[in-house]
């Protein structure tokens, strides 16, 4: 069943009287979102099914985007896109790190958006008016145009509530020089959980001093501050703590509507080509007895680690599907890098494929362990379908999402380094010994807790009705001004 079709709207909006109902349902067919991406494939995802949501509900779409890794439009055929100038140079490494790009592109997208929204506000029809721009939180630039035009900004945090708690701590934290302190504190699973989160961050912080990232969190948490409504890809009940203190920190409303793609039908937006070869070969394996082997988009490995991974997986006796993206080790040809006799040895146990349809993977009932490095993405999907996780995080809020996994929901355990023999047993643990079972029990468990979340009454069910009426409230008066004081005097 497709689950947005149950999706119909909450009972006070029912209630209403007729000529009410139609109003709104004749407002919200005039209302038309922009949404700006940010062009990476763990934000493509989430804001194409956020859109898609969106226009479920009765909204027309428009998709602005970078000429850097454009999504593929001819998915989306109800959508319109429109690529701006991104002024990036051809090769991405000039830039040094993730950082450089966030920033250039800041700053090279403002003046084309800008022009881009001006031009589409002179071209408007009265009966598909722009109603707000909904932005990747990393796009911060988004708001300060929105402000400048005099459009309500909404903005889209694709990774867990906990970051956008820690964007806003974080600067307070180092200028009063508490990273050290944070770093001496001794935790462990049972120390609270913004503790542990704020020790991730103590580390991810010490990592990253670039004037990239400090520039980052701060200018994230100022659009923020400006936004007039915030939208997590989470669950209420899995980021609680978390949620509290965004709540607490912004005033801007929080819709919770995540995990975004359990209510939209799969619609590939991936960058790269998807194998679809492993399904079949998927299909073919024992329920359960497949392990799962993906790094995402970005994170990369050594050569030496490529090896491990090859050898702990070939000794682990589990049949595995690993996605091997090209780059995954910098500047080789990977599959070039496996020797011969790890071929042999695995025989037709072993699938390797470049880019696998990840969230069909991950719903075949052969799967039965992720090894991830937790982007949110990733975490959001396995815990979806009930899988237990293997975690090798890299970076960023990966560390933070390892230790929502380990150590707050337990479903999954960590995997310390990159060594064949630790590789072996962490996936028996996972899978099969009676050391993982409880995990995997509690995996199944933490699935059908965010089923019922999507249900009617449910969080996201609730939220996601609630951001529809939110937006509709943005509806520009009728002499045409859309000015926010209009807007929010409803
Ligand atoms: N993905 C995919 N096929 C793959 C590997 C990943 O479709 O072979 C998708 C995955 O389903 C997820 C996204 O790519 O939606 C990766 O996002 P995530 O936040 O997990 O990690 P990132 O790539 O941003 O590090």
């Amino acid at each position: 069943m497709n689950p947005i079709s149950h999706l119909s709207p909450r009972p006070h909006f029912c209630s209403r009287t007729n000529r009410n109902k139609m109003e709104r349902q004749e407002q919200q067919k005039a209302s038309r979102l922009v949404f700006v991406l940010y062009p990476s494939q763990g934000h493509i995802n989430p804001m194409l099914q956020l859109a898609t949501i969106l226009h479920s509900k009765g909204f027309s779409i428009t998709i602005i985007h970078p000429k850097f890794n454009s999504p593929n439009s001819s998915n989306y055929p109800e959508f319109t896109f429109i690529p701006i100038s991104d002024n990036l140079p051809e090769s991405q490494d000039s830039f040094g790190d993730i950082f450089g790009i966030v920033s250039a592109l800041n700053k090279n997208c403002e003046g084309p958006l800008t022009e881009c929204i001006q031009q589409m506000l002179k071209a408007e029809d009265p009966q598909d008016r722009l109603s707000c721009i909904v932005y990747d939180s990393v796009m911060h630039f988004s708001q300060s145009v929105a402000d400048h035009l005099k459009l309500p900004g909404i903005s889209v945090r694709t990774g867990p509530a906990a970051t956008m708690f820690a964007f806003a701590v974080c600067p307070r934290l180092d200028e009063q020089g508490y990273i050290s302190f944070l770093e001496s504190m001794s935790l462990d699973g049972k120390s609270d959980l913004l503790s542990l989160l704020l020790k991730e961050l103590a580390f991810s912080m010490k990592k990253f001093t670039a004037h990239g990232f400090l520039e980052l969190r701060a200018a994230v948490t100022d659009s923020v501050q400006r936004c007039s409504a915030l939208i997590l890809n989470t669950v209420d009940f899995i980021e609680q703590e978390a949620l509290t203190k965004v709540q607490e920190l912004f005033s801007a409303s929080a819709f919770t509507i995540g995990p975004f793609h359990k209510l939209t039908p799969t619609i590939s937006s991936s960058l790269l080509k998807e194998d679809s070869h492993c399904i079949s070969w998927l299909n073919k394996q024992a329920p359960k007895s497949v392990i799962y082997v993906s790094f995402g988009s970005v994170a990369s490995i050594d050569e030496k680690e490529l090896l491990e991974t090859a050898w702990g997986l070939a000794n682990c006796g589990q049949p595995f599907l690993w996605v091997v993206r090209p780059g995954l080790v910098r500047g080789s040809n990977c599959l070039e890098l496996l020797p011969i006799n790890f071929q042999d040895s695995v025989g037709e146990r072993g699938c390797i494929v470049e880019w696998a349809p990840q969230k069909e993977v991950l719903a075949n009932d052969a799967v039965g362990g992720f090894w991830s490095h937790c982007g949110w993405n990733s975490t959001l999907e396995s815990i979806c379908e009930g899988i237990p996780m293997l975690c090798r995080p890299f970076f960023g809020d990966q560390n933070v999402n390892r230790r929502y996994v380990c150590d707050v929901w337990n479903v999954g355990l960590e995997l310390e380094e990159f060594e064949r023999g630790k590789i072996e047993k962490a996936i028996k643990t996972l899978m099969v010994d009676t050391e993982g079972e409880e995990m995997r029990k509690k995996a199944t468990h933490l699935k059908e807790k965010v089923e019922l979340s999507l249900k009617e009454g449910g969080s996201c069910y609730n939220s996601l009705n609630d951001l529809a009426e939110k937006i509709l409230s943005f509806r520009p008066n009728e002499d045409g001004a859309s000015g926010p004081t209009s807007v929010f005097s409803c």
